[in-house]
């Protein structure tokens, strides 16, 4: 594959599909063993905060809405809140003594606090099916696309999908082929967002498709229907999950020598630390490899740094909408995963070489931060893999009929 080289932000090659497909197999495996690890699994998250935006009263009280939380006894000591609310926060001197580190200034969302809110053992809340849906759902997806509104609204990008053609591309080529970018008038910038909030829409309604309740049978299983109506047949929607995946690729490749020193010593035994080491170094060099993601090539122009505080004001509010979320497992997965697209971001566009060193800027990344980025690399992931096997289901119906 010749032309894998940093082709920027929006023209992704045929090559850096093809090379995204032919690790996914292995990335996926790594991400999963890793998301499995005490460090990893348990997430600190305030679920219960008001919608800033609008008066929210829907809860959904379906059982597959609800999540299970963790006592504090079982999590290690380090993490509790007692603990936290004594960590020291640098001071004035320290911040100066590192130009181009921000610290919170420089976040691309808003973070809960870490002395606030409920554990969450994120391996028994699988991101699935909830049967959350209608105008509460629509509100907040029409509130994040509206951030998009640089000057234009997003909203009439929405497509009905009920009116697009029904056609699961089958091969990488034909995903690679369709002209779905939808957003082509618009600068570098605002085509970003757009492919990040479209891409990460996709990947969660992958999800919802891949683990699906047949609630006729009460059986759980992919809805190839669903894929084909809510992805597939949007092939831009497709590629923007790939774009999503190289995006965090490149953002944990920066972060590596910060990721390696990082102590994740609170939870578990010598032998255990040693897997997590490995398994995070073998995530670090498979980013290293395809994580192909031109960042040098955003924010650059007249306005770069005006531009560059409107994205982020931008993407701050998408964190704070998912507090109108009404339902507590896709509000869990929504504040999980914006925050680990806003801390790519943040790594992407916000730290300096030196800001990124771990000898020079230990506390850089909060824990809370690190989680949400391994965690939000494993959803997508996993949802290229979903993708794969929708390859399969699709063949299987085709050849049938
Ligand atoms: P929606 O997915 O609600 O989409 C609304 C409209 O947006 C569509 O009609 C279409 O015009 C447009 N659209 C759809 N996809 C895209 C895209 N990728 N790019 C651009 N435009 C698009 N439900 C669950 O069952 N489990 C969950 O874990 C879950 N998590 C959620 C997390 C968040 C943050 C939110 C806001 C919702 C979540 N939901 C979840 C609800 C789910 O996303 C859908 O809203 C719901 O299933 C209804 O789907 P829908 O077919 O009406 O279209």
């Amino acid at each position: 594959c010749d032309d894998l080289a940093n082709t920027g932000p929006i023209e992704m090659t045929m090559c850096n599909y093809e090379m995204m497909e032919s690790v996914n197999g292995d990335l996926f495996q790594q991400l999963h063993e890793l998301v499995e690890t005490p460090f990893f699994k348990y997430f600190r998250v305030d679920l219960y905060r008001e919608c800033p935006f609008w008066e929210e009263n829907t809860l959904c009280m379906d059982r597959d809405c609800q999540i299970i939380t963790v006592d504090e006894s079982q999590i290690p000591e380090k993490w509790r809140a007692d603990t936290l609310s004594k960590v020291e926060v640098p001071s004035e001197e320290q911040r100066q003594a590192l130009p181009g580190c921000y610290y919170r200034d420089s976040d691309f969302c808003f973070l809960d606090d870490d002395t606030e809110g409920e554990y969450v053992d994120l391996s028994l809340n699988p991101e699935r099916f909830t049967g959350y849906a209608g105008d509460s759902a629509h509100s907040v997806w029409k509130a994040i696309y509206e951030e998009n509104c640089f000057g234009q609204s997003e909203l009439s990008l929405m497509k009905d999908p009920s009116k697009a053609a029904v056609q699961l591309p089958d091969t990488l080529s034909e995903v690679f082929r369709s002209d779905g970018d939808v957003a082509d008038e618009q600068c570098l910038e605002k085509r970003v967002y757009y492919k990040i909030i479209s891409g990460l829409h996709a990947s969660i309604s992958t999800h919802i498709c891949y683990e699906y309740l047949n609630q006729t049978t009460g059986e759980w299983g992919p809805n190839l229907q669903c894929f084909v109506t809510r992805v597939a047949s949007h092939p831009e929607r497709l590629q923007y999950i790939y774009f999503n995946t190289v995006l965090l690729l490149r953002a944990v490749a920066r972060i590596g020598p910060y990721l390696s020193a990082y102590d994740y010593c609170a939870s578990s035994s010598q032998d255990e630390r040693d897997a997590t080491n490995q398994k995070l170094a073998n995530v670090i060099g498979i980013a290293e490899t395809v994580g192909k993601f031109d960042e040098g090539v955003l924010f650059r122009g007249e306005n770069a740094n005006v531009l560059k505080e409107e994205f982020k004001q931008h993407f701050r509010n998408v964190t704070r909408i998912m507090d109108c979320v009404g339902c507590d497992k896709c509000r869990l997965w929504g504040k999980v995963q914006t925050t680990g697209v806003a801390v790519a971001l943040k790594i992407l566009f916000e730290l300096d070489e030196k800001a990124l060193d771990p000898r020079h800027n230990t506390n850089l990344l909060r824990r809370t931060e690190v989680v949400a980025l391994i965690n939000t690399l494993h959803r997508f992931s996993e949802s290229l893999k979903a993708v794969d096997e929708f390859r399969r289901l699709w063949r299987v119906a085709s050849a049938a009929d």
